[in-house]
């Protein structure tokens, strides 16, 4: 990636870009946008609308020498991994790149999902930071709702925070069953696996997550009322759902006055995480969240 020095020396306007179908509704342009202004880096964020038949193509041209990388989301997260020089071991074992960084020619595949999800919990007030920038969650019980591309980012995320207790939720069981056992392979604590939420028992310190995508295009749960209603005041429920910002498990979870957040917060951390790595420097995180939250 080109230094401060470089930048200033730069004619034309460096390019980072979202590779995904569809892109439009996303609100990474605006976070980045704001962040490279922020720092007077030369460069646009750019929406890659990229159909499945021109994903190799498109990968192709991040090799531009104008080109800083790119954010990957659906349906390309996994399908991108063969098209890269390397990938970061955390990516590896999530089989998801969601930032890709060019560097001299070379290919770099990376996951901030993971990572920026435990940022996300730790500003909400859960766990430990540690000084080389890890979360810890020990002594919580994670609920994790869904079994597909973002739930297996948080999953591996949650095992590597040392969650005591893993519980996943998924409609097709045998996908739960799958992501358990990749995730077993490095962790000893317990993972449960369930397709009925009513047979959820709950547990003190629990971090209920929707990784599913209910409540994103209706206005309905993943969990019933009198499921939620089990779990004792110290739960908190995090949706990663942003748009819309209210979902029906949020009112659900504050009808009964738990803590709640929505996906703003990692959506905010996993950008700040691919900002660093597409230029160097720490993310101007304040002037990407005011763009965010004001909007
Ligand atoms: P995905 O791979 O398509 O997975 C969808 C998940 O939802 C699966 O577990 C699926 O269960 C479940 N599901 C879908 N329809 C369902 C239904 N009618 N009843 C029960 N379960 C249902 O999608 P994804 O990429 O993981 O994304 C999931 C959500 O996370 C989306 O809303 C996305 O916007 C959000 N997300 C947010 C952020 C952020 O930064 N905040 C980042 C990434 C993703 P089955 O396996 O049984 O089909």
């Amino acid at each position: 990636m080109p230094d401060q020095k470089q930048y200033s020396q730069t004619t034309a306007f460096l390019r980072i870009g979202l590779i995904g179908d569809p892109v439009a509704h996303s609100y990474s342009p605006r976070i980045q946008q704001a962040a490279l202004d922020e720092l007077n880096i030369p460069a646009r964020y750019e929406l890659w609308q990229t159909p499945a038949e021109h994903l190799i193509e498109r990968v192709r041209s991040l090799c531009d020498p104008a080109c800083l990388g790119a954010n990957v989301t659906i349906p390309h997260k996994q399908a991108v991994l063969p098209f890269l020089d390397m990938v970061d071991p955390l990516a590896t074992r999530i089989g998801a790149v969601n930032t890709i960084v060019h560097h001299n020619g070379y290919l770099q595949g990376y996951n901030t999902d993971a990572p920026g999800l435990l940022l996300a919990l730790y500003e909400h007030g859960l766990g430990e930071l540690q000084a080389d920038g890890h979360v810890l969650l020990r002594d919580y019980t994670a609920v994790l709702l869904g079994a597909g591309g973002a739930a297996r980012g948080a999953a591996f995320a949650l095992i590597d925070a040392h969650v005591s207790r893993l519980i996943i939720v998924n409609r097709h069981l045998e996908r739960a069953q799958q992501l358990a056992a990749e995730l077993q392979q490095n962790y000893d604590g317990p993972i449960f696996t369930l397709s009925d939420p009513t047979f959820l028992i709950p547990h003190p310190s629990s971090i209920i997550i929707n990784a599913t995508s209910l409540g994103m295009h209706e206005d309905v749960s993943p969990l019933p009322a009198e499921v939620l209603a089990r779990f004792n005041g110290d739960t908190f429920v995090y949706d990663m759902i942003y748009n819309p910002t209210q979902t029906h498990l949020l009112c659900q979870a504050r009808t009964i006055n738990l803590r709640t957040a929505n996906g703003l917060s990692m959506l905010l951390h996993q950008g700040a995480l691919a900002f660093t790595l597409w230029t160097g420097q720490p993310a101007p995180i304040e002037a990407m969240r005011n763009t965010l939250f004001s909007a």
